[in-house]
């Protein structure tokens, strides 16, 4: 099956700054700077090594389950009357989503690094499970940083993390929330960085995660190109996924960077409307989000005027951050790629409609994703091809939309 992507193509990004044109880089405090050098050294050496690739595709094949198929969504398309709609399955990887791809990807590299203490910051607690769960499988020792907010919020993931032989650190600074655990993480970090390996979540942070996790998350799209080519003879008019930090959607875009006749679009989070200025759109809403540094990176980041990050709001917790990966910002800048949002009750409709139409209940994130899809599709010929990356599945979200909607 698909390989890592390795980059052959000295044009292609980021530069060797973590650079992706004027996002990214690495803003971090002095001590955390050779943790980074030595890190960004062990994974060019990992991703040179026919050993460390067939390691992680043997894991890929035999554990997550891949390669995860695509769906033709059939009675959605016809409900929708335009492009036909098919679903990139990262909901059936082990564990229900994405992040999968990326714990098992860093984890193994944290173990040929000799790191045997694993720190990571959770939000939801998603990638708390992730990890947990991938450390569980490597014999690594598992320490998540979360919110004492989320841990009330998310319960079940906390007992999950707790089965899975991991350590949950109850965070108490700030909105006690995911950036107050990446700030925590950060902290941990500088002080135990020689035998600490310090696994993030998505497309973001200082260089080299974001390019780090980009290829980790690739494999969706390596799969994905090969597959839509199988099934309907051609690439897809467009691709369609949402974006939280980013990782999902740059794992989805990057195989189709070159494919200029494929659209590439990522959808945040409207959240109550971006009136309401309680949402994370951070690409919607240029009175309150412009470029600035959050947690180790360059990016668009949702800010007050005195530069204080703002409080976001989502119905899905995945997609509730304040920035967005830096590749992201530059895909956009460039208008490579398009962002777009999609409301909590356009979502939740959504949720709905796949799951009445398809037999399969979305993660509340992806059923972001799915509502464009339904914008969208009906304005296009009935021979094109929507591809939209169904990111997770929808069970761990059933208490949510079982409050708002009623029993
Ligand atoms: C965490 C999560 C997301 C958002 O994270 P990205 O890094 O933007 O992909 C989306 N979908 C699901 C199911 C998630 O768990």
């Amino acid at each position: 099956m698909a390989e890592l992507y390795i980059r052959t193509d000295l044009t292609d990004l980021p530069d060797e700054r973590g650079y992706f044109g004027e996002f990214g880089g690495r803003f971090v405090p002095e001590t955390i700077m050779p943790a980074l050098d030595e890190l960004e050294n062990a994974y060019a050496e990992a991703i040179a090594d026919p050993q460390f690739h067939a390691e992680l595709s043997h894991l890929q094949r035999t554990y997550t389950g891949r390669p995860t198929p695509i769906s033709y969504a059939r009675r959605l398309s016809e409900a929708l009357g335009g492009a036909q709609v098919y679903l990139k399955r990262e909901d059936l990887a082990h564990t229900g989503a994405h992040k999968i791809n990326n714990a098992l990807g860093q984890g193994l590299l944290a173990k040929r690094m000799g790191k045997r203490r694993i720190i990571a910051e959770t939000g939801a607690g998603q990638h708390g499970v992730g990890a947990a769960t991938a450390m569980a499988l490597l014999g690594l020792e598992c320490h998540v940083y979360m919110g004492s907010v989320d841990i009330r919020r998310q319960q079940p993931n906390v007992f999950r993390m707790k089965l899975l032989g991991a350590e949950v650190i109850p965070v108490e600074s700030g909105s006690r929330t995911l950036k107050d655990a990446i700030n925590e993480a950060m902290r941990d970090w500088v002080t135990n960085v020689e035998m600490t390996f310090y696994l993030l979540g998505s497309a973001l942070g200082p260089h080299p995660y974001p390019m780090m996790v980009r290829d980790f998350q690739s494999i969706i799209g390596t799969e994905a190109r090969e597959q839509i080519q199988a099934q309907t003879g051609q690439l897809p008019d467009a691709c369609i996924a949402c974006v939280g930090g980013g990782s999902n959607a740059i794992g989805l875009f990057h195989a189709f960077r070159d494919d200029t006749a494929t659209e590439l679009i990522g959808v945040e989070a409207g959240g109550r409307g971006i009136e309401s200025q309680e949402h994370a759109a951070r690409f919607a809403d240029l009175d309150i989000s412009r470029p600035g540094i959050l947690h180790g990176t360059r990016s668009f980041v949702m800010q007050n005027d005195d530069g204080q990050i703002m409080e976001t709001h989502s119905i899905s917790a995945g997609l509730d951050y304040p920035s967005v990966g830096p590749e992201h910002a530059h895909l956009r800048q460039l208008e490579r790629a398009w962002y777009t949002l999609a409301t909590d009750e356009e979502a939740l409709e959504a949720f709905q409609v796949l799951s009445k139409l398809e037999g399969i209940i979305p993660a509340l994130e992806s059923a972001h994703a799915v509502a464009e899809a339904i914008k969208r599709a009906p304005t296009m010929p009935r021979d094109s091809v929507l591809l939209v990356n169904l990111s997770g599945r929808g069970d761990k979200d059933l208490d949510t939309v079982i409050s708002i909607l009623g029993e």
